[in-house]
Formats: C-alpha cells, sequence, structure tokens
C-alpha cells in the first residue's frame, strides 16, 4: 500500500505514520527527518539545507524531488511506503504524480490529519525534541508556509479521490484507530 499522510506541522503525521508503518509492514518515509539526518551527518546535502529549515522554510522542490525518487527506486520500498513531509507543494504534487507514472504505480490513500491551530503551537512547543525549528518564531513562519505554499496540496488530492480527512484531535490511539477505519480495506 502507498500511502500519504498530510497535514500542517503539529498535526502528528510523523507519529502517526510510524505507527501506520509498523503495523502495515511498510516503510515510513519522512523528508523531514531525512534532512535532518543529513544535516547531523554533515553530508552536502546537509549543508544546503540547513539555514533553510531553520528559518522555518521550505527546501527547493527540485532537491526534494529528487531525493524521494531516488529513495523510492530502493528495493525496500516495493512493497509500500507511508510518505510523512512530501509532497509539500503543488509542484511537488505534480512531479510525484509524473515519477509514479513512470513507475506504473498509483497512490491508494492520502490521509489528512487536521487540528485547529492553538493544538498545532501547544503541540509543538511541548514536543521537546529540541528542534531548532521548534521555537515559537519558527512555528509561526512554519504554520505561515504551510497555509501558503502547503494547503492547497489537499485541493489538489480532493480533485483524485483518494483523500481522506481525519480529526487529528485526541490521544495518539484514538488518532490512530480513525487512520486504520480510513484506510482502503485491501
Ligand atoms: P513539520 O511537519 O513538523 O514541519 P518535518 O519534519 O516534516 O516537520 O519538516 C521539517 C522541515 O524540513 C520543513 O520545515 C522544511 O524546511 C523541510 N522539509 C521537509 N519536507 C519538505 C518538502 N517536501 N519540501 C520542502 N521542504 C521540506
Amino acid at each position: 500500500m502507498r500511502i500519504i499522510i498530510f497535514g500542517p506541522p503539529g498535526a502528528g503525521k510523523g507519529t502517526q505514520a510510524k505507527m501506520v508503518a509498523e503495523h502495515l509492514g511498510i516503510i515510513h518515509l519522512s523528508t523531514g527527518k531525512m534532512f535532518r539526518d543529513a544535516i547531523n551527518q554533515g553530508t552536502e546535502l546537509g549543508k544546503l539545507v540547513q539555514s533553510i529549515i531553520d528559518e522555518g522554510q521550505l527546501v527547493p522542490d527540485q532537491t526534494v524531488v529528487d531525493m524521494v525518487e531516488e529513495t523510492i527506486a530502493s528495493e525496500d520500498y516495493s512493497k509500500g511506503y507511508i510518505l510523512d513531509g512530501f509532497p509539500r507543494t503543488v509542484e511537488q504534487a505534480v512531479a510525484f504524480d509524473n515519477m509514479l507514472e513512470r513507475r506504473n504505480e498509483s497512490i491508494d490513500v492520502f490521509i489528512s490529519l487536521h487540528a485547529p491551530d492553538e493544538v498545532l503551537i501547544q503541540r509543538l512547543l511541548s514536543r521537546g525534541e529540541g528542534r531548532s525549528d521548534d521555537t515559537e518564531e519558527k512555528i509561526k513562519t512554519r504554520l505561515e508556509v504551510y497555509k501558503k505554499e502547503t494547503a492547497p496540496v489537499m485541493e489538489y488530492y480532493q480533485q483524485a479521490g483518494m483523500f481522506r480527512s481525519v480529526d487529528g484531535t485526541g490521544t495518539v490511539d484514538e488518532i490512530f484507530q480513525r487512520i486504520l477505519s480510513a484506510l482502503p480495506k485491501k
């Protein structure tokens, strides 16, 4: 199964994607985590994206698209995956569609996790992972970037018919159960 989990920063994409991946035996691909790992390892990619991520801005589309394309080409991804943090712009969504078409594949479901801004901000401020972009000012920037650049991705998938909206408030387990109910039965 190929799944996209989508939502604003703080919606719980990372937490839920990890649980869904374990449950289904598929891979969890978080573009944000890949970038943070690259930064920690001091790779060329890490050096390229560090200041962008610290500022709460988006990494250039082509950089992300190339990274995803290279990643999903690996044999491990053939059983399926859950994408967390990608596509994050309409341009990325279009590039991803083309990529899938070339591979003769498609997405089974697009899960849109939603929660009110107050809940998102509270979660990000209290998550305590020490992320350089989890300060009050950078959270504000990330939410603005989400509304302007990322939210339109939802409309793109709403037209495509595999769109599911899931309430992202409540406990981790409540949300997980809602997501499981939203997955296609197969
Ligand atoms: P969150 O959803 O909490 O903002 P992520 O781990 O998904 O956290 O992303 C962290 C940062 O990584 C983003 O603010 C952005 O700078 C960068 N990033 C991750 N995925 C993408 C993407 N698909 N396109 C552009 N930038 C990205």
